[in-house]
């Protein structure tokens, strides 16, 4: 068997188990004769993988009982119109935007109703850091304050701290304000205080299973915002009330998500993710920072550097053209930046196993100490 060291943003590396575990099941699912994904969405064998699916998910993050999970359609792209949709109300939104995706949500919002910006990073057309929480501009009429929790693009990620501090300073200038969060790029990174939120949202290729099913966990009040000129498909509270199966759903995206799911459990939930991620990308962000200036982190504040994404540059457009074609020949895949951005960027999901990370180094000390520039 051959599998690369697979560092690719999204879809991404799944579990080996996980696929495994559906290769193995996938033409007679536990007995029944058929695969998983040639049966009806409402009988009782994909009945029991959404439930399965749905409770693991809310035992691994904790979920408030006030909240629902909904598994829609449309990728986290959809969501920066639906959440809009939804929850604005005619009232604006409030935005901070660090990066490409908010960026994207906000300008989304904006095409849809009144929009107003709480903050934004860009400088130059680049995106470095976390505004202050200080400086954020608050606004305390909108319906909802949108965020990025993990820039896929830039690597820039809402840590723990800042997250707390920012909803305690959200209480204070706009009580009952709630915080939207896309969160594609890291939910089930870490533990994580859904409370603090009235909606997250995440497509599921990067850190959750196959493109195709959106993660959605929405505060029960914020389901009945909006009734009118909303799309039938597209309001929440009709997903909540049928179970997400007002149309058919992404059965195998549900199903392959379920599995990753029960295979975090079994790694010991996402404190242990969350030990197995730091590790991952202290290495790496220390190899970079060590390597005399040949690789150089996009992000240099670690206070927002994201453990999940990590994009970085050699001393050349030449040289980073030169890598990722070594690496393709040295067995690795998903190292090419962004094309918005170019550079490299290696991405650190739950299922990038620490080996990959130690053959990324050993690749890397090799390309510089054969590329080094001579002095
Ligand atoms: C990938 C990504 C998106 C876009 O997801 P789609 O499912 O392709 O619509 C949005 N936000 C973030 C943070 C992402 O990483």
């Amino acid at each position: 068997m051959t599998r690369a060291w697979n560092f690719s943003a999204g879809p991404a590396t799944l579990p080996l188990a996980v696929l495994q575990q559906a290769q193995k099941e996938f033409t007679d699912w536990h007995g029944i004769g058929a695969s998983i994904v040639e049966v009806s969405h409402r009988g009782p064998a994909f009945s029991g993988v959404i439930a399965d699916a749905e409770a693991d998910l809310r035992e691994l993050l904790a979920i408030p009982e006030n909240y629902r999970v909904l598994f829609l359609q449309g990728g986290a792209s959809l969501q920066f119109a639906q959440v809009p949709m939804n929850l604005a109300n005619g009232k604006s939104s409030n935005h901070i935007v660090t990066g490409t995706w908010s960026q994207k949500a906000y300008k989304e919002a904006a095409r849809l109703g009144a929009a107003s910006l709480a903050a934004s990073t860009e400088e130059g057309g680049q995106f470095k850091k976390l505004p202050a929480i200080e400086r954020l501009q608050f606004d305390s009429n909108a319906a909802y304050v949108h965020l990025c929790t993990n820039e896929t693009i830039h690597g820039i990620e809402v840590h723990e701290a800042y997250e707390a501090r920012l909803h305690a300073a959200l209480a204070a200038a706009a009580p009952g304000v709630p915080l939207v969060a896309d969160m594609s790029s890291h939910i089930l990174s870490r533990p994580l205080d859904v409370s603090r939120y009235g909606l997250i949202y995440a497509g599921a290729q990067k850190n959750v299973g196959p493109s195709g099913v959106t993660l959605v966990i929405v505060r029960n009040d914020l389901l009945d915002g909006t009734k009118n000129n909303v799309p039938t498909q597209l309001l929440y509270r009709n997903q909540a009330d049928n179970g997400s199966m007002l149309n058919t759903p992404a059965t195998f995206s549900i199903y392959m998500a379920g599995l990753v799911f029960k295979w975090l459990k079994g790694q010991g939930g996402l404190k242990a993710m969350a030990a197995a991620n730091q590790e991952k990308a202290r290495r790496l962000y220390e190899a970079l920072d060590h390597s005399k200036g040949f690789y150089r982190a996009c992000i240099e504040d670690a206070n927002c550097r994201s453990i999940m994404n990590v994009p970085f540059n050699l001393p050349t457009p030449e040289l980073e053209a030169q890598f990722v074609k070594e690496s393709e020949s040295a067995g690795f895949i998903g190292l090419k930046g962004h094309k918005s951005v170019g550079g490299i960027r290696a991405s650190l999901y739950n299922a990038v196993p620490l080996e990959a990370v130690d053959a990324l180094l050993r690749f890397m000390e090799k390309f510089a100490a054969a590329h080094r520039p001579e002095k």
